[in-house]
């Protein structure tokens, strides 16, 4: 897919409103809009990327930024303590249905 025709370039260039969370000069945080949790956020670099396949050495800030933002995130959505999950789906069969790199948080379950 190509980036003119994504989804995720298309809430990080604001062209499709969202329920934006968080956001920085490398990521964006917004509310996963069939979530699988009481909180289930999608964590996405600004950059391009297809999947966790597609990482270069250069993208190695990019997963930095996306696994400190998930810990700040979850401090923000109070399940820090109660305890969550990160995760990546990486390509058809492992899930992925959208092909701009982006990490989930989900928790708040009881
Ligand atoms: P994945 O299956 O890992 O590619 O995850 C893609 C996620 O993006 C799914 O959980 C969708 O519910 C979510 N999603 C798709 N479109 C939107 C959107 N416009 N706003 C928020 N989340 C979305
Ligand atoms: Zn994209």
């Amino acid at each position: 897919m190509e980036k003119e025709d994504c989804i995720f370039c298309k809430i990080i260039s604001k062209e499709i409103p969202t329920d934006l969370l968080y956001e920085d000069d490398q990521v964006i945080v917004f509310k996963d809009i069939n979530p699988l949790a009481p909180v289930h956020l999608l964590l996405v670099p600004k950059k391009h990327i297809r999947s966790i396949n597609d990482l270069e050495d250069a993208d190695k800030t990019v997963v930095v930024d996306l696994i400190m933002a998930a810990k700040e995130m979850a401090a923000k959505m109070s399940v820090d303590k109660s305890g969550y999950r990160l995760f990546f789906n990486v390509e058809k069969g492992g899930g992925q249905e959208v092909f701009h790199l982006h990490l989930h948080l989900i928790g708040g379950w009881e």
